[in-house]
C-alpha cells in the first residue's frame, strides 16, 4: 500500500492522485463548456479541421458540421508540427476566425495551446483550452491551464500510461480547476500499420478510476480516415462520454492531416450511425 497521503490506493498497490481519483469524488464531474455539458448522459460530439486554414475553409467546415450534430468546434490556430518546415497555424488570426464563427453558428470553440506565454491570449478567445499529447507533461503549461479560467481538453501523451495521464490531470485540478475532459488519442506502440494504437481500454479504465469525463480522438488514433466511423463508434459502445474528430471541406487539399480527416458528408453519414450505437448503450448523441 502506498503511504503518500495524496495518493489513493488502488488495486495491486499502484495508486492515482487524489483530487482526480473517483474516491475523492464519487459522482461524475459534468464540464460546462460554454453550455455544452461534457460528461452527462449525452455523448458530445467535437468536430472541425486539425488546423484553422483560412476563412472559406473554417467557415464552410463549421456550418456543416454545426448542420449535422457536432456541439463544439474544433481548430487549431497554433499547431504542434514535427518539421518546423510545416504550415504552424494562423495564430491569432485563426482565433479571431474561430471567434466569428462561433458567433454564427453559436459553436463553442476548442484550440490548442503550445506555450505558457500563449495561455492569455488564446484563452481570451476559447471555450477551452486543449494541451496536445505533446505537452502532456509540460507542467507549467499544465499548472497555467488549471488558472486560466476556461475548461481544458487534456490529450493522452503518446508514451504516457493511465497514471501519468492522471497526474497531468492532477496538475490542472490541483490549480482549483476541476473542469477537465481526458482524452485518449492512440499511443505509440510497435505497430506501424496505423498512426497509433487507440488504446479503448483506457475508456473504462479512467472512467472507474476518475470522476473527469473522458472522451476518444479516433482521427489521430488512426491517422487513416476510413477508419475513424468504425472507431468512433467502437469508442461510443465502450463508454466515451464524448468524440473528438477532424472534418475537412476538401480532406485531400488540407495543409495538415487531411489523411484523418472526414468530409463533411462522411461526417454526416457517421453522426447517423452514431446514433444507434448510443441508443444500444442508453445514450444519445448530444
Ligand atoms: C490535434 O488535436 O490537433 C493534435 C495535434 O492532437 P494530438 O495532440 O493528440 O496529437
Ligand atoms: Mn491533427
Amino acid at each position: 500500500m502506498e503511504t503518500n497521503p495524496c495518493n489513493t490506493p488502488v488495486k495491486g498497490g499502484s495508486s492515482i492522485p487524489s483530487k482526480t481519483s473517483r474516491k475523492a469524488k464519487q459522482e461524475d464531474t459534468i464540464v460546462d463548456v460554454n453550455g455544452v455539458r461534457i460528461g452527462g448522459s449525452a455523448v458530445v460530439i467535437i468536430a472541425g479541421p486539425c488546423a484553422v486554414e483560412s476563412r472559406d475553409q473554417l467557415f464552410e467546415t463549421a456550418r456543416s458540421v454545426c448542420k449535422n450534430g457536432a456541439s463544439v468546434l474544433r481548430g487549431g490556430a497554433y499547431k504542434p508540427r514535427s518539421s518546423p518546415y510545416d504550415f504552424q497555424g494562423l495564430g491569432e488570426e485563426g482565433l479571431k476566425l474561430l471567434s466569428a464563427i462561433r458567433s454564427e453558428t453559436g459553436l463553442p470553440v476548442v484550440t490548442e495551446v503550445m506555450d505558457t506565454r500563449q495561455m492569455e491570449l488564446v484563452a481570451s478567445y476559447a471555450d477551452m483550452i486543449q494541451i496536445g499529447s505533446r505537452n502532456m507533461q509540460n507542467y507549467p503549461l499544465l499548472k497555467e491551464a488549471g488558472m486560466c479560467g476556461k475548461p481544458v481538453l487534456l490529450k493522452r501523451g503518446m508514451m504516457a500510461t493511465i497514471k501519468e495521464f492522471l497526474y497531468a490531470a492532477e496538475y490542472i485540478l490541483a490549480q482549483g480547476n476541476d473542469q477537465v475532459v481526458l482524452c485518449e488519442r492512440g499511443i505509440r506502440t510497435f505497430e506501424t500499420s496505423t498512426r497509433n494504437t487507440l488504446d479503448l481500454s483506457a475508456v473504462p479504465m479512467l472512467k472507474s478510476l476518475t470522476h473527469l469525463p473522458v472522451i476518444v480522438d479516433p482521427s489521430h488514433g488512426t491517422g487513416i480516415r476510413w477508419m475513424v466511423p468504425a472507431m468512433a463508434k467502437a469508442a461510443v459502445a465502450v463508454g466515451a462520454d464524448g468524440l473528438i474528430m477532424e472534418v475537412h471541406y476538401h480532406p485531400d487539399e488540407a495543409l495538415c492531416d487531411g489523411h484523418q480527416s472526414l468530409s463533411l458528408s462522411e461526417f454526416e453519414k457517421l453522426i447517423g450511425e452514431l446514433n444507434r450505437i448510443a441508443l444500444a448503450v442508453d445514450r444519445k448523441i448530444a
